[in-house]
C-alpha cells in the first residue's frame, strides 16, 4: 500500500515516471492535468472552464480543482493506494488534501520531487510542443508555468520537507535511468 505524490516542474517527466511507478507499485496514477485534458477534449463544462486557464499556463482555480480531486479520491480503485501527479500545486491545495486524507484516516507515505534546471526544461518543452502540439507549450506560456512552479509549488515542497516525507530525485537523464533512481528513492523512503 503506497499513497504518494509526484511533484516536479513542467517538463520534468513526472507524467512518464508516474505511469512507470504506478505499474511497478500497483497503485493507480491520478494526473490532474490528464483529467483536465480529457475534459477539454470531451468539451465538458469542466473542460470548457479549465481550458481558459490551461491555455494561458495558469492554474485552474481551486474551486474547480479541489472538488475534482476529492471526487476522484473517493473512487474504489484508490483503496489500494494512489500516486497523485500534479496535485497539490499550492499550499491551499495541501491543506485541502490534508483534510480529505484526515477524513479517510489516511496519510501520505512519500512525496517525490523530480528536479531539473529551468533552461533544460524550456528546451525539452519546446521539443514536446513540436511533437504533440499541446496548446500550453509555447515559450511565453512555458516560462509562465515555470514561474508559477517556483512561486507556488516550491512552498508545497517545503511543507512536505518539514514533515520529513520529501525525497528528491534528479530528473535529468534517460527515462529508464530516472525510473531506477525514482524506484530506489521510494524504496529508501519507505524503509526509513
Ligand atoms: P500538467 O499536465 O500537470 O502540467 O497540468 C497541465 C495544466 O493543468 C496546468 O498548467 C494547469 O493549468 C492545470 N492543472 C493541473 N493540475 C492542477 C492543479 N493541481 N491546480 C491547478 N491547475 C492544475
Amino acid at each position: 500500500m503506497t499513497r504518494m505524490l509526484i511533484i516536479g516542474p513542467p517538463g520534468s517527466g513526472k507524467g512518464t515516471q508516474a505511469e512507470r511507478i504506478s505499474e511497478r507499485l500497483g497503485v493507480v496514477a491520478i494526473s490532474t492535468g490528464d483529467i483536465f485534458r480529457a475534459n477539454v477534449k470531451g468539451e465538458t463544462p469542466l473542460g470548457v472552464e479549465a481550458k481558459k486557464y490551461m491555455d494561458a499556463g495558469d492554474f485552474v482555480p481551486d474551486s474547480v480543482t479541489n472538488k475534482m480531486v476529492r471526487d476522484r479520491l473517493s473512487e474504489d480503485d484508490v483503496e489500494a493506494g494512489f500516486l497523485l501527479d500534479g496535485y497539490p500545486r499550492t499550499t491551499a491545495q495541501v491543506d485541502y488534501l490534508d483534510e480529505i486524507l484526515a477524513g479517510a484516516d489516511q496519510k501520505l507515505d512519500v512525496v517525490l520531487q523530480l528536479t531539473a534546471d529551468d533552461e533544460e526544461l524550456v528546451t525539452r518543452l519546446l521539443g514536446r510542443a513540436k511533437e504533440t502540439g499541446r496548446s500550453d507549450d509555447n515559450e511565453g506560456v512555458i516560462r509562465h508555468r515555470l514561474d508559477l512552479y517556483h512561486e507556488q509549488t516550491e512552498p508545497v515542497v517545503a511543507k512536505y520537507a518539514e514533515r520529513g516525507i520529501l525525497t528528491q530525485v534528479d530528473g535529468i537523464g534517460g527515462i529508464d535511468e530516472v525510473t531506477e533512481r525514482v524506484m530506489e528513492a521510494i524504496k529508501s523512503a519507505q524503509a526509513a
